[in-house]
């Protein structure tokens, strides 16, 4: 019996991908094992920090790194650093007018609903663009906006294939500008590891800024997240955040979390990509290769995954006439242990990143038995 036994809590087998509502990803042993030691020992937390923040920022090859609990907090904390850095002030000096003049600036195409911490904070947001291809926004519109109000540029990297909508000037174009005009330029790219280049590609090609969430492929504990980029930027998320009196104090790191970021950080830099992502290819192969088209169903591969991620999934393609998308989600969901899968446009995916080798298995035989049923009939 474990603690979702005795909390009555049912366990599920995440096949749909790194969601926050359901998980996120798992811990690695070494991880528990680091924050399960450092909850043996008091510390001087801004000690423990430095030397965190330290080692994630040379990890990731940074100038500087702040850990926040998520993305979004971090995202929340950068803004607001952003307005700190043009007062010159930590946010909790500077006064609510002050805070509303200030600008933040995003392609509507980068609107999400994390960004709807930029309202608790105050700021103005200015809009550019559409999320279409009908008017392309164009340097002159971004270079338009800028002004002595503006205190950032927020922008949502896209990749080929991911949740992000056309309409947006790209990201060469945007730092371009952002350097030109020397406005801070802040990345959500909160949910975009794998690649672990984009720990270092968009700071190094002139962000002051990127925000990751360290619940996702990272691995890291649920409530993390990181922020990493220029020191002239980040002295001010220090300075705003945690233990720190002001916005920050409500943005609580504990030193439990600070040893497991740290951890999930090494590993994932370490980790060889190539091979993980060919260990997701070997999932998906399997799922099509067990299945042909005269099934009630099989499976084809799809890549990039949903959130736009170099990694393969397996498409479920339903031929039976017997067989509905939501009929097999309730199916699996069902099932004990209850199986969670992602439907996007009408279509089932498993994606291979959250699941092991046994549950990927598992799965399978489910869907092998959903087939028999049907082909039997
Ligand atoms: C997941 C996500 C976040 C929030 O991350 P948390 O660590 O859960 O706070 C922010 N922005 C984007 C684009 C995301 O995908």
């Amino acid at each position: 019996m474990d603690v979702y036994d005795e909390l009555g809590v049912k366990k599920i087998i995440n096949c749909a991908g790194t969601y926050t509502i359901i998980g996120g990803s798992r811990m690695s042993k070494a991880t528990l094992e680091a924050m399960n030691e450092a909850a043996h020992s008091h510390v001087v937390i801004q000690e423990m920090q430095q030397a965190v923040y330290g080692r994630i920022a040379a990890l990731t090859k940074n100038e500087a790194a702040c850990v926040t609990p998520g993305a979004m907090a971090g995202l929340y904390l950068t803004m607001a650093s952003c307005v700190s850095m043009k007062y010159q002030k930590a946010f909790k000096f500077i006064s609510k007018q002050d805070v509303a003049n200030a600008e933040i600036i995003m392609f509507r195409a980068h609107r999400n609903p994390y960004d709807r911490g930029l309202e608790v904070l105050g700021v103005k947001l200015v809009e550019l663009g559409y999320p279409n291809n009908i008017s392309i926004v164009t340097e002159e519109e971004l270079e338009n906006a800028i002004t002595d109000r503006t205190a950032a540029i927020l922008y949502l990297p896209s990749c080929d294939g991911g949740w992000v909508p056309p309409g947006a000037l790209n990201f060469e174009a945007t730092v371009k500008l952002a350097k030109q005009y020397r406005v801070p330029l802040v990345v959500d790219a909160a949910a975009q590891l794998p690649p672990k280049s984009n720990f270092w590609t968009f700071t190094q090609a002139g962000a002051s800024a990127i925000v990751f969430s360290g619940g996702k492929d990272l691995k890291g504990p649920q409530t993390t997240g990181l922020v990493l980029g220029r020191m002239e930027l980040l002295q001010w998320v220090h300075a705003n955040s945690f233990p720190n009196y002001g916005i920050g104090r409500l943005h609580k790191v504990g030193r439990e979390e600070l040893a497991g970021i740290y951890l999930a950080v090494k590993q994932y830099i370490e980790a060889d990509e190539d091979e993980r992502r060919e260990a997701c290819e070997r999932v998906v192969s399997r799922y099509a290769e067990s299945f042909t088209q005269k099934d009630g169903l099989h499976f084809e591969r799809a890549w990039p995954n949903e959130a736009g991620q170099p990694i393969a999934r397996a498409k479920l393609i339903i031929t039976s006439p017997a067989l509905t998308v939501e009929g097999i989600e309730a199916e699996l969901a069902q099932n004990n242990p209850s199986i969670y899968v992602r439907i996007e446009n009408g279509c089932i995916y498993i994606n291979p990143m959250t699941i092991t080798l046994d549950e990927a298995e598992l799965v399978l035989g489910v869907f092998k038995k959903i087939n028999e049923r049907v082909t039997n009939e």
